[in-house]
């Protein structure tokens, strides 16, 4: 378990007054009325009533953002070895992509790459027709064009066509943007029908209105801004056109169960998500299924129309 204290997460000082939030204040994914949802030395977090989203009362701006990204974060040398570690996984995770689609030879594109070896693995199978990182990182990106790979930072992705994208993969990396369903639909445009998008990232149950939480799991400020729920996933796939077909949680559902004792609204989860109880995948654990959802990360697949 991690703790709220370790370094990066953000802890109220006293410099910062205690606010409650503003009932004016809607939820970021799917403009449901928010409450306050206080977990013990955090700064003040909101809850959606509608999706169960979580995310801080208080955003970065996109200068700080792309600050942090462009110096305190990026770490090229530690982002290459830790990648290097996934190189047999990802062999196996691109044929399962692959797998998806009915295109000969799909266009990939990996938002968020970092240091490319994914891309690079997809390249030297010969099953991808364009191999396109989308990442902040210059080292990263040079590193990508000289290997062959079409590398583009955030702002660089009009460069991209219009739907020439099949499958889109965001590994991790929407819960650190200010607006996930803007960045989604920005890839979303450049995606032909009948694309696959998959994600992966922290994945929450649907927590009771009010939860007493003794600490928020990945409480790290400022690149975790937003706690998805299997909930506000579904919400901001349909905001970018997309159709969800398979979601599931995984990773210590044991341990999480125990946890989030008596704090999920599974009740609210089996009266208001029946949907998403016939896109549970049966291999996963049921824990990390419909109704509870348990499970550190999430495992999505959705369409486009
Ligand atoms: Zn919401």
């Amino acid at each position: 378990m991690r703790s709220p204290a370790r370094k990066g997460s953000r802890m109220m000082t006293q410099a910062e007054p205690v606010r409650t939030a503003v009932s004016t204040q809607r939820c970021r994914i799917c403009s449901g009325a928010v409450r306050d949802l206080t977990v013990p030395m955090l700064s003040p977090l909101v809850i959606c009533r509608v999706c169960r989203h979580v995310s801080w009362l208080d955003q970065p701006t996109p200068d700080e953002l792309r600050e942090y990204y462009t110096g305190v974060y990026t770490d090229g040398h530690a982002q290459r070895q830790l990648q290097e570690q996934n190189r047999s996984y990802y062999r196996t995770h691109l044929q399962e992509l692959r797998t998806r689609v009915a295109f000969e030879k799909p266009a990939l594109l990996d938002f968020g790459s970092s240091w490319p070896t994914l891309l690079e693995e997809a390249q030297a199978s010969g099953h991808f027709s364009r191999c396109i990182g989308v990442e902040w990182d210059a080292e990263s990106r040079r590193y990508g064009r000289e290997i062959g790979l079409v590398m583009v930072s955030a702002d660089e992705l009009d460069t991209v066509l219009d739907r020439s994208v099949h499958i889109a993969r965001f590994s991790h990396v929407l819960e650190h943007t200010i607006d996930p369903c803007r960045t989604l639909a920005e890839v979303v445009a450049k995606m032909a029908p009948g694309g696959i998008v998959y994600i992966t990232q922290p994945s929450f149950p649907a927590l009771r209105l009010d939860c007493k939480l003794e600490r928020l799991q990945d409480a790290v400020y400022p690149e975790h801004l937003h706690y998805f729920t299997p909930g506000s996933v579904a919400r901001m796939l349909a905001r970018c056109g997309l159709a969800l077909e398979e979601f599931a949680a995984h990773g210590r559902e044991s341990d999480l169960a125990r946890e989030y004792n008596g704090q999920i609204a599974t009740a609210f989860v089996e009266r208001k998500w029946r949907h998403l109880k016939e896109l549970s995948p049966r291999h996963f654990n049921p824990l990390g299924l419909f109704p509870t959802f348990l499970g550190d990360n999430s495992h999505c697949y959705a369409r486009v129309r």
